[in-house]
C-alpha cells in the first residue's frame, strides 16, 4: 500500500510502501514517554520502501528497555517522530510512526507489543464518557 506523510510542521514529508499487517501498537514505556501519549502506533517497514521527498531527519539513539540501542529519527524543527531502527541489526528495517501517516484511518494495528508495560486502562476505552 502506497502512503505518504508529514511531520506536525510539515518540514519534513515523505512517501513510502506499507504492508497494512504490519501495524501494531507498541507499549513499551519508551514509546510512552516519547510520544508523550500511552502507546506507539508503529507499521514495520524496509528501508527502500522509505523515501524522504523534503526536509531532514534528526537522530536520536537510547539504549531500550530490551537491551538494544534505538536511532529513533525525528523532526528536527517540530520534533515529531518519524520512525525508529534498532542499531546494529542492519537499519533495513524500521518502524514508521502510523501518526505521520496521511493514509492513517486505512492502517488498523493486528497486534501489540510490550503488554506488560501498558497503561491498564488502554484495552478498554469504551466506559470513559465521550464528548
Ligand atoms: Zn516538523
Ligand atoms: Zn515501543
Amino acid at each position: 500500500m502506497k502512503v505518504d506523510g508529514h511531520c506536525f510542521c510539515e518540514f519534513v514529508t515523505y512517501r513510502a510502501t506499507v504492508n497494512p499487517e504490519q501495524v501494531y501498537v507498541c507499549h513499551c514505556s519508551d514509546c510512552q514517554t516519547h510520544s508523550g501519549s500511552a502507546y506507539g502506533v508503529v507499521v514495520g517497514i524496509v528501508d527502500e520502501d522509505f523515501e524522504l521527498l523534503i526536509g531532514t531527519l534528526k537522530t536520536y539513539s537510547k539504549v531500550a528497555a530490551s537491551g538494544t540501542v534505538r536511532a529513533l529519527t525525528f523532526c528536527p524543527k517540530c520534533g515529531t517522530r518519524i520512525h525508529a531502527s534498532t542499531v546494529g541489526e542492519g537499519t533495513d528495517f524500521f518502524g514508521l510512526r502510523v501518526g505521520t501517516v496521511t493514509q492513517r484511518d486505512q492502517l488498523k494495528p493486528t497486534w501489540q507489543s510490550w503488554c506488560q508495560s501498558a497503561q491498564d486502562w488502554v484495552q478498554d476505552l469504551s466506559d470513559i464518557p465521550k464528548v
